[in-house]
């Protein structure tokens, strides 16, 4: 089962994506800058404790000060600032691993063997840092004089980065309020950006609205994007189209009516003079019956042709085969021979090359029956009417050419417009209805194909047909 996806807002996503824009830089440079300013603190810091251990170790050595009789008070200060500056605690372990000088003086005489002492024992300086307690811890012998390689002691320094800890913390703290407002900034921002770009948006959609409730006269126009510029355009040009779509209905309906209308107007003045008259001769009846039977041949061909053309422009449905062109073409004209026969107009056929085509029969046989109808209609006495069949590779053409009374050129674009006649009076004679062009028109339409005339007054007309070889529905 399909479920109906709900439409997106565009002001949600906007608003989503410049959030999206602009917080996520700013929360990940924070993140990143605070942890490294962390992280450079503290090495700083341990690589300064590393430096200060080694000059004190060497000051140490240097003085003999675990082998002398009286201790160096002078030494002991030092340490014991140092260790006040750096926050930590200093420690000189004796040979014995003994404590003999702690500057928080809490464990002078006890026993310090950890394995830092050990490894500075055996020589080494040793500098580590625990991550979970957050302390350094360094250590560096002491040796019995300068130059000497005889250990006498260990220098012990611990020295704890709470406070570098804190700092940043305080640091995040103050980051964290500075997000705080910034957010608050960038959403006021994004909000005005968002009732900015969405103006000319929301306008174009309460046009559209007004439009849609049935005002097909308002002026869509918005201009404020290249991108709403162009939607209004083609709104524009469809609202055009529905409008001339709406007129030509509405001049089609009073077309309609006044056609149909006229026959039976001239119906109901017959009947009404004949019933008005007394003692009418039989002759006289007989007239009126013929003209009133005229009339009603007439409506009925008015009604033939309109249900011909509405099937034909509801109905899109083509009965597509495969016919042979130049057979179809012989058989309309062999059952219109007899009719301009009656007027002596001559019929030729000219064949060009065999023609076969995907076509709807019917449909195109109507199509072709109209042209040549209309060839005799407007045609003079011993006239003649020519039709040529040809094709090529992707079409077949065929021109019906008269030598009737012709169309002047003003008039040679209307006369495929529905109920259109050049000489109302003529037509009516001929029994035209205005509706054959349009019915051709609409089929040739219908089979992808093209229709033009060319005519000169008093002279003749040439109407030809391209229609495709191949249908592609
Ligand atoms: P109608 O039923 O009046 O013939 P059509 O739609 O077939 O209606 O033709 C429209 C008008 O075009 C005609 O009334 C006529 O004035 C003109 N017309 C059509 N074919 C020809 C032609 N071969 N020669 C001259 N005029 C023509």
């Amino acid at each position: 089962m399909s479920r109906k996806r709900k439409a997106l807002s565009m002001k949600i996503f906007l608003a989503a994506m410049l959030a999206c824009i602009g917080i996520l830089p700013m929360f990940l440079q924070a993140l990143m800058v605070l942890g490294s300013y962390q992280q450079n603190q503290i090495d700083t810091r341990g690589l300064e404790l590393q430096n200060r251990c080694l000059i004190l170790s060497n000051k140490l050595s240097r003085s003999g000060y675990l082998d002398a009789d009286v201790k160096d008070t002078l030494l002991d200060n030092e340490m014991d600032v140092l260790a006040d500056i750096y926050s930590g605690r200093i420690v000189v372990v004796d040979k014995n691993y003994k404590i003999v000088h702690d500057s928080f003086r809490l464990s002078e005489g006890r026993i310090q063997i950890s394995e830092e002492v050990l490894q500075s024992f055996r020589g080494e300086s040793i500098s580590r840092y625990n991550r979970d307690k957050h302390y350094f811890i360094h250590t560096a012998p002491i040796y019995e004089a300068a130059g000497s390689q005889n250990i006498s002691g260990v220098l012990v320094s611990v020295s704890s980065t709470e406070a570098i800890l804190d700092q940043t913390e305080a640091v995040r703290d103050k980051a964290s309020l500075f997000q705080l407002l910034s957010l608050i900034i960038l959403g006021a921002v994004i909000c005005g950006m968002i009732y900015v770009f969405m103006k000319p948006i929301n306008r174009f959609r309460e046009k559209l609205f007004q439009v849609a409730s049935g005002a097909l006269d308002t002026d869509i126009s918005e201009n404020t994007y290249r991108e709403t510029k162009e939607m209004s355009e083609s709104v524009k040009e469809t609202l055009k189209k529905l409008r001339e779509a709406d007129a030509s209905r509405q001049e089609f309906v009073a077309n309609v009516s006044h056609e149909l209308k006229t026959p039976i107007t001239s119906i109901r003045v017959l009947a009404d003079s004949l019933m008005s008259m007394e003692d009418v001769p039989a002759e006289l009846y007989r007239e009126f019956m013929n003209d009133i039977s005229d009339e009603i041949d007439r409506e009925s061909k008015i009604i033939d042709d309109l249900l011909s053309l509405v099937k034909m422009e509801k109905t899109a449905e083509m009965n597509i085969s495969q016919v042979n062109i130049n057979a179809l073409v012989e058989q309309i004209l062999k059952r219109l021979r007899p009719i301009a026969a009656k007027r002596n107009i001559e019929i030729t056929l000219e064949s060009m090359r065999e023609v076969t085509a995907d076509i709807d029969e019917v449909k195109f046989s109507l199509a072709l029956n109209n042209l040549v109808e209309n060839a005799i209609k407007y045609n003079k006495e011993d006239g003649w009417v020519r039709v040529n069949l040809d094709a090529d590779h992707k079409f077949f053409y065929v021109k019906v050419s008269d030598s009737g009374v012709g169309i002047p050129e003003e008039f040679c674009n209307k006369i495929f417009e529905r109920f259109y006649r050049v000489d109302k009076a003529r037509s009516r004679e001929t029994g035209g209805t205005g509706l054959g062009l349009a019915i051709t028109k609409s089929v040739v339409q219908m089979h992808q194909g093209a229709i033009k005339v060319k005519s000169k007054e008093g002279e003749g007309s040439t109407f030809t047909v391209r229609i495709p070889l191949n249908y592609i529905p």
